[in-house]
């Protein structure tokens, strides 16, 4: 059936901190291809997509203008470019928050104190935003990398940058300040190929991978008398699977648990007469 469809062409990170992940969804998503490290591009074989593999800073642009029609790459990195695309779909990896931080013997204490104070960051754009949101004017300070070196140097009193674990400003005598944006990786298509159906499918497809995801199988036994009460706990994709055991008045409950309340609703279960619980990964749900 693939034969009708127009081959698009998906643009992902060729190395760091998104790569891994990008090709991870696309191979769950039953797409098969070589993840070439030394080429450009990438046929899969079977369904009608070619994968770009670029740096993460040119992704916006290239969905952009049609090149790519689709493409995986930060929220920081598409507001930076300013890049007019579609976002499809978060994909919950990549998570990470932009924020301000300043020395730890920093007199900055308040917002307003970045009036007319040096800030260092490589995303100039999405800082300029976050200042005029807040009706203050600093002097930001454009560099592309290593931006937490610039407070011990004198070259800014302040730093916008990625922090996740924070290391990296304690080990620079930096505290974060205030946070600017936060940011996990999307799913974005070119504004005229949004709506093709090859993009419904692979659409599909990520959404089912991703909702596989948040959830687990779980199989538990139970006795017929506390049936309802667990049962009352499990909504399941439609309602729970309930079978015989062999031992009379027992009976096995198959369901769908999100594993975002798992760990609640184990001990609910367990609590309300659950035993001998099992609980497995899901692949894919198609609803
Ligand atoms: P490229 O060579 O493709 O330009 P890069 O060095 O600009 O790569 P990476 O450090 O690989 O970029 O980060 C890619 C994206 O990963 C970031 O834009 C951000 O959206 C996300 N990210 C998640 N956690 C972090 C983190 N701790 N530090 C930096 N980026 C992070
Ligand atoms: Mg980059």
């Amino acid at each position: 059936i693939f034969n009708t469809l127009k081959t698009l062409k998906i643009a992902i990170q060729k190395s760091g901190r998104l790569n891994e992940k990008s090709v991870e969804i696309l191979k769950n998503c039953g797409l098969t291809f070589e993840n070439y490290k030394s080429s450009l591009i990438s046929s899969v074989t079977n369904f009608p997509l070619e994968i770009l593999f670029l740096r993460d800073d040119d992704i916006p642009e290239y969905v952009q203008d049609g090149i790519a029609d689709l493409g995986i790459v930060g929220e920081n990195v598409i507001t930076e470019t300013k890049a007019k695309v579609t976002h499809l779909q978060k994909l919950g990896f990549g998570k990470c928050t932009l924020k301000i931080a300043v020395q730890n013997s920093s007199s900055i204490e308040k917002l307003e104190d970045l009036n007319g104070k040096a800030i260092a960051t490589s995303y100039p754009v999405i800082l300029e935003n976050f200042l005029q949101s807040k009706g203050i004017k600093s002097d930001i300070r454009t560099i592309s990398g290593s931006v937490e070196i610039g407070p011990g140097l004198g070259l800014s009193d302040a730093i916008c940058d990625i922090v996740s674990t924070g290391g990296t400003l304690k080990s620079n005598g930096l505290k974060p300040f205030a946070d600017v944006m936060s940011s996990e990786a999307v799913l974005i298509g070119n504004e005229a190929i949004a709506d093709h159906p090859e993009v419904a499918e692979l659409l599909q497809r990520i959404r089912s991978v991703l909702s596989a995801k948040s959830n687990k199988y779980v199989v538990l036994n139970v006795s017929k008398d506390n049936l309802q009460k667990v049962v009352n706990l499990l909504p399941g994709v439609k309602s729970p699977t309930v079978v015989p055991l062999f031992e009379p008045n027992w009976v096995a409950v198959h369901s769908v648990i999100a594993e975002a309340d798992f760990w609640d609703k184990i001990n609910s279960l367990k609590a309300a007469g659950a035993e001998g619980i099992l609980v497995m990964p899901i692949e894919k749900i198609i609803t």
